[in-house]
């Protein structure tokens, strides 16, 4: 059986990464940047079920992504927010920043539908 992530805390399973996503009860507080190997950060949600945070890389959501990517890495410039730097912010960047890209999947991870739990177990059937 694969699994997408299990909640260290509580061990609930995730089976798919779009079962997460639309968990209500997981939300997406922040990002630990990894400035080395970006995919390498981690996107940090809490689970409401159990009050723990759960980190994982974003390199596992990468491929939610298909807009533009930029090459040059503008972390602390005079166009940068600064945004990457602080864990809390989840913030868009608007910067043409190689980092940007990952902060394009934050919102789309904070856009994504909700679902309920009993709506869920319906739909698997
Ligand atoms: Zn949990």
């Amino acid at each position: 059986m694969s699994l997408f992530k299990k909640c260290t805390c509580c061990a609930f399973p995730w089976l798919s990464r779009a079962e997460f996503l639309q968990d209500e009860k997981t939300v997406l507080i922040g990002y630990q940047a990894n400035f080395c190997q970006l995919e390498l950060g981690y996107f940090l949600f809490n689970h409401l079920a159990c009050e723990s945070t759960i980190a994982i890389p974003a390199g596992r959501f990468k491929d939610m992504y298909a807009g533009p990517l930029f090459t040059q890495r503008l972390t602390g410039t005079e166009v940068c927010q600064g945004f990457c730097e602080d864990m809390d912010a989840i913030e868009p960047c608007d910067a043409q920043c190689e980092c940007a890209y990952v902060r394009e999947i934050m919102q789309i991870i904070r856009n994504w539908p909700k679902e309920a739990c009993q709506l869920a177990n319906i739909a698997h059937g």
